[in-house]
């Protein structure tokens, strides 16, 4: 079977769109949505993606900030930044972005976020909220590996939403900011989940919980993870992983995802590449979720729907 390569930069492309429209909206009501990433130390991926945002965010007119605290950084002093950032007005979203030095509790970092600002819901709050199926912010990238796979079954011919009922969803990897909140849009969406984490792998047990996946979501950071023997003929993979692998071909590095992409697409019935599958998407969906906290702002948070007397 040759699998459908499921292009993410054209679905950005059209998520960006959108986007603007709904920037313009924005606007119109006086609304300015501003971005700020929290990188601590050095690390190169951290320090990549923070310059992709900011063209891509300034590229739209969304005003962008970039804090860069020095890896060796008292708790308090980045807890103070994170408070400096929630008091100002013009940032009406937040990104800290791993990995953190081990001195600094990623739990208290992200418990310190103005739920408001939290745009990759990581805060108990936000978390709380997508885990019961009502989330105020939807992290961007799961939510960018079910936009794309609505999009894929929609351009077939399903409709995404019944399709998915009673079927069987895979994902590999439970982090906080992805495997998790996929666990739990999956949910929402009728189907059968199962999430496997390193110890599924450490077990010997991870191919027998992946083929059975009707839909596969994988987000572990290891390359090549899952191979053609471990899917079903017909699988809908989508690989989330970002692995910097040495390039034969030129003596550099070359990005791979956790999926081994040529063995898994002869059998797959549709297959995110990488890079131009999920990242693309996850980017643009970020810079939304920061307009939707410039609407939060614009909102009266102190009319309440059952006041105080
Ligand atoms: P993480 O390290 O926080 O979590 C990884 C998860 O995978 C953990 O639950 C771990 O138990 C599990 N895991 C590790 N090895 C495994 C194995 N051998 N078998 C099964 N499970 C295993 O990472 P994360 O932040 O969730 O990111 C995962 C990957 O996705 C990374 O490669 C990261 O670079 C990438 N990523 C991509 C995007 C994007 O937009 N495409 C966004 C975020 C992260």
């Amino acid at each position: 079977m040759d699998a459908n390569v499921i292009d993410g930069s054209a679905v950005s492309a059209g998520l960006r769109a959108r986007l603007e429209r709904e920037l313009a909206t924005l606007r119109r009501s006086g609304g300015a949505p501003g971005l700020a990433s929290v990188v601590v130390g050095e690390d190169y991926a951290a320090h990549a993606y923070e310059r992709r945002l900011r063209r891509l965010a300034e590229s739209v007119g969304c005003r962008f900030q970039a804090e860069r605290l020095p890896a060796d950084i008292e708790e308090a002093d980045a807890l103070a930044t994170v408070g400096k950032l929630n008091a100002d007005p013009r940032v009406t979203g937040i990104l800290i972005l791993r990995p953190l030095p081990p001195q600094l509790s990623e739990t208290a970092l992200y418990a310190t976020l103005d739920p408001l600002k939290d745009v990759e819901a990581v805060h108990p709050v936000n978390a709380g909220l997508m885990a019961r199926g009502t989330p105020r912010f939807v992290p961007s990238t799961p939510a960018s590996c079910f936009w794309l796979l609505d999009d894929y079954l929609r351009r077939s011919g399903r409709d995404p939403l019944g399709w998915l009922r009673g079927r069987t969803v895979v994902i590999v990897g439970r982090s906080h900011n992805v495997g998790k909140p996929a666990v739990w849009l999956a949910l929402d969406r009728g189907a059968v989940v199962i999430d496997c984490d390193e110890h599924a792998s450490a077990a010997g047990r991870l191919g027998a919980f992946t083929r059975q996946a009707d839909v596969l979501v994988v987000a572990a950071g290891v390359p090549g993870l899952v191979t053609a023997d471990m899917v079903a003929d017909g699988v809908i993979a989508i690989d989330v992983g970002i692995n910097a692998v040495p390039d034969r071909a030129t003596g550099g590095v070359r990005l791979v995802g956790d999926l081994d992409f040529d063995s898994v697409a002869t059998r797959a019935e549709a297959i995110t590449p990488v890079p131009g599958g999920v990242g693309p998407v996850t980017d643009v969906w970020l810079v939304r979720n920061t307009l939707l906290g410039a609407v939060l702002q614009q909102t009266d948070l102190s009319i309440r729907p059952w006041p105080s007397p």
